[in-house]
């Protein structure tokens, strides 16, 4: 097939769910490519020579190289080939912003519509696991180094396998009872089944990676004690866990959760099953949820799930400026999430028992571009209406976890209390520290972290093979992000 008629081909969508049934449950709301549909939209990559697309690839992906291989049925090489640079790739065709990474720089959607690169690469990682085997990566003979890695999100887990890789010996201390962090905390079972996320641990389990649950660094062992007690080098990815409230009357009312928690209590604990499993969760009839983040859109659609009549997003801005993935804004007002763009909460209103009961909000109209490059949301005067809700959902935004910082008093810190790391290295200024992911970044996103855990492996191996490669270049400091 010649390259015109590649382009002819049209993209192909994922059969998914209908609307008013994944509305009522959890199952997750895409099924996947078909073998034959999967095959023919790798038939779409032109095979580029300077593949563009690879660009937008942080954990460097060879992307041709997989597609072909689907292309031409051999979906075991496929998977094997994109193991090589990615430990994560059912997770990663799951919730990565393809849009704004790989397939953004594709070559075929300068004329048309990307290469589904994404669905791609799920299609692989699906067939692997259908497979109930895993491609197993080479590794390289035992170093004799020992590498402690704080946090199993996706930071943690992708230092952990290309460590593995390299022949260190690799524990995992995790502070929660479940491995893959947000992966399995907070991204709900529709879109990200925990099970995946599980076979994706196993497999890293598989490469001689030790897994400590309910291990929490700064209570237990401090990083001090861990660098004293044989582990030659520390990678921090902690993550940004800690809420942020907008701080306005009326957030300690009963009904008002953080997304974490809420979204934490659904997940993790299996609230949804209660009362199989004792995690209580609150039953609601009116559901306001403050922000226009993934997080804002997964507390939507899980209070949609958990049996609230209305969901209401109320966001500051317009649609153009929500941080979130199009897609899941697409599937939110598909489900029939409401959504009440350019609106603020101002205070939530309670009862003489202390429960919400409702929410004022405030029109608004955007002023200038701010800082972040979007425009600023301006308030109307006169415009304070009051809606009536039982339950307020707020997520407008996650801090770094405070622990380790707390007890690590020569770790640098910037101003919001993240990790000072250099973004080419992810070398702390603490000897043998290395840190990456939201810790740094502040919240970001799962490629992005990964990306940083695999620039934190090359250069631990680094420094494990030459303990002076630290004292080269200095730590740049961390830029300040600005985030919804
Ligand atoms: C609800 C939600 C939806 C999201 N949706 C998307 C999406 O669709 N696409 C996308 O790309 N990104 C999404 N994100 C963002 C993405 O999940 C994060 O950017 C990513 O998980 C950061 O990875 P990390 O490894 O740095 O940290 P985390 O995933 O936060 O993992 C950190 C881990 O460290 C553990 N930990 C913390 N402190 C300690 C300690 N002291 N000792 C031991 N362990 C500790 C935590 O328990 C946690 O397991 C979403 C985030 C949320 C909250
Ligand atoms: S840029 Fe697009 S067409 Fe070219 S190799 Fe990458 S996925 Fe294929």
């Amino acid at each position: 097939m010649d390259a015109k008629e590649r382009m002819k081909i049209p993209r192909h969508k994922m059969p998914e769910q209908k609307p008013e049934e994944r509305r009522k449950n959890f199952n997750e709301v895409p099924f996947g490519y078909p073998e034959d549909i999967a095959m023919e939209e790798a038939q779409r990559c032109l095979q580029c020579k300077k593949p563009s697309c690879m660009k937008g690839c942080p954990v460097e992906v060879n992307i041709p190289a997989f597609i072909k291989l689907v292309a031409e049925g051999h979906h075991w090489e496929a998977i094997k080939k994109i193991k090589e640079t990615n430990s994560l790739p059912a997770v990663c065709g799951r919730v990565c912003p393809q849009e704004s990474q790989c397939e953004s720089m594709c070559i075929v959607g300068k004329k048309g519509e990307p290469v589904a690169v994404g669905r791609l690469e799920r299609f692989a990682a699906d067939f692997e696991r259908k497979a109930g085997k895993a491609a197993k990566p080479d590794l390289a003979p035992p170093s004799g180094k020992k590498v402690a890695v704080v946090g199993s999100g996706p930071a943690g887990l992708t230092v952990a396998g290309d460590l593995a890789r390299m022949g260190h010996k690799v524990i995992i201390f995790e502070a929660l009872h479940k491995a893959g962090g947000v992966l399995v905390y907070g991204i709900p079972e529709f879109r990200l089944p925990k099970e995946i996320v599980q076979a994706e641990v196993d497999s890293l389990v598989d490469l001689g990676i030790e897994l400590q649950l309910n291990e929490v660094i700064g209570k237990a062992d401090t990083l001090d004690e861990l660098l004293q007690n044989g582990f030659d080098a520390i990678f921090v990815g902690t993550g940004a866990g800690a809420p942020i409230f907008m701080n306005i009357p009326g957030e300690n009312l009963i009904g008002v959760y953080s997304a974490n928690e809420y979204l934490t209590r659904s997940n993790l604990m299996k609230a949804y099953l209660f009362p199989q499993y004792d995690t209580p969760i609150i039953k609601s009839n009116v559901v306001a949820v403050i922000g226009g983040g993934n997080v804002a859109m997964d507390s939507a659609r899980t209070a949609l799930r958990l049996g609230a009549k209305e969901v209401n997003i109320i966001y500051r801005r317009s649609k153009d400026e929500m941080p979130a993935r199009a897609e899941e804004v697409h599937h939110a007002e598909e489900e029939g999430i409401i959504f009440n763009l350019l609106t603020n909460p101002i205070r939530y209103i309670g009862d003489e028992k202390g429960k919400v009961i409702a929410v004022e909000c405030q029109k608004m109209e955007l002023g200038e571009p701010d800082q972040s490059g979007r425009r600023r949301p301006v308030p109307i005067v006169g415009s304070e209406y009051i809606k009536e809700v039982d339950t307020v959902i707020v997520a407008i935004g996650n801090g770094p976890n405070p622990l380790i910082p707390n007890t690590t008093p020569d770790l640098q810190l910037n101003r919001k209390g993240n990790i000072v790391a250099s973004l080419d290295t992810c070398k702390t200024s603490k000897r043998g520290v290395f840190a990456g992911g939201d810790i740094v970044r502040g919240a970001a996103t799962v490629i992005l972290a990964m990306g940083d855990g695999k620039v934190a492996a090359r250069s631990i191996d680094a420094y494990l093979k030459d303990p002076a490669w630290w004292d080269r270049p200095a730590p740049e400091p961390q830029p300040e992000k600005k985030k919804e």
